[in-house]
């Protein structure tokens, strides 16, 4: 079932959990990720990040995706994440994704403020959520270091940016980082809870592998809608295949990539267990 962004934000508001976002760069990890949602009966949000264009172009994955949502026995969104231009953003809404993520993070605040406004507008046609972010994480979309480092979202600009863009959901940053965490990350969640209450937006954790349990919760508690999380489910299904290859002499490439699957579809159902609040 395709749902739009801020509809799938509007469920996890009212069951006062968060909803899992995971990228989908290929067959297996969406197959990985559909199967997860509906073993366990929760809404998930599939994402294509621009940055994955050179796995695997949007034009080819993102009918795949959504024809996949629209199958699904439990609620879908189809969400382009970390969206730095337009045309992109334009050819995501014509191949029908139902959320969006502007993310003007690295640019000025009036820049950021002026473009989101943009994307906002350029949604109103279509069937979709726009997601946007404001303050800049210590690590990129990869997990290369930012430019600017860590710059935690002030809550009372965020209540502005809301105001003015009109946004469904908000990413602020807080001290997570994108990509495999070297050392156990702290987090301001007290910050994520006065943003909650000043914006009265669904938040959105983006770096959310490889957080503990416990900080998810107490984010969930604090406002937390969205949980982006790849990196771990990623890495899992690596771990899959080294650990088959080491075994025995693979033929076939089918075999590789069930592997992966599984493992990443067993990595994905423990991220959405905590994130449901089971
Ligand atoms: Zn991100």
């Amino acid at each position: 079932m395709l749902l739009n962004l801020k509809e799938i934000l509007a469920i996890a508001e009212e069951k006062k959990c968060a909803v899992g976002a995971f990228n989908t760069p290929n067959l297996e990890c969406l197959l990985a990720v559909i199967d997860a949602a509906e073993k366990l009966d929760v809404p998930v949000i599939i994402s294509h990040a621009q940055l994955h264009e050179n796995v695997v172009p949007m034009s080819k994955i993102g009918p795949v995706m959504i024809q996949a949502a629209e199958a699904a026995g439990v609620p879908v969104c189809v969400h382009l994440d970390h969206c730095e231009t337009f045309e992109y953003m334009e050819k995501a809404l014509e191949i029908g994704f139902t959320g969006v993520m502007y993310d003007g993070s690295m640019l000025p605040y009036d820049e950021n403020l002026a473009n989101t406004k943009k994307a906002a507008a350029m949604i109103k046609n279509y069937n979709c959520g726009l997601e946007a972010e404001l303050g800049s994480m210590a690590s990129a979309e990869g997990g290369k270091p930012t430019k600017v480092g860590p710059v935690y979202t002030d809550p009372d600009q965020a209540a502005e940016f809301a105001g003015e863009t009109g946004i469904d959901a908000l990413a602020p940053s807080f001290g997570t980082a994108h990509g495999i965490y070297k050392a156990k990350p702290v987090l301001d969640l007290d910050r994520v809870k006065t943003i909650s209450e000043k914006t009265g937006l669904p938040l959105v954790m983006h770096g959310g592998s490889g957080v503990s349990p416990e900080d998810y919760r107490t984010g969930i508690r604090n406002g937390l809608r969205k949980i982006n999380y790849y990196s771990y489910m990623a890495n899992a299904g690596a771990g899959a295949v080294k650990k088959l290859l080491e075994k025995e002499n693979t033929t076939f490439f089918h075999d590789i990539a069930l592997a992966a699957q599984k493992a990443m579809q067993e990595d994905v159902e423990k991220a959405m267990l905590v994130f449901s609040g089971r």
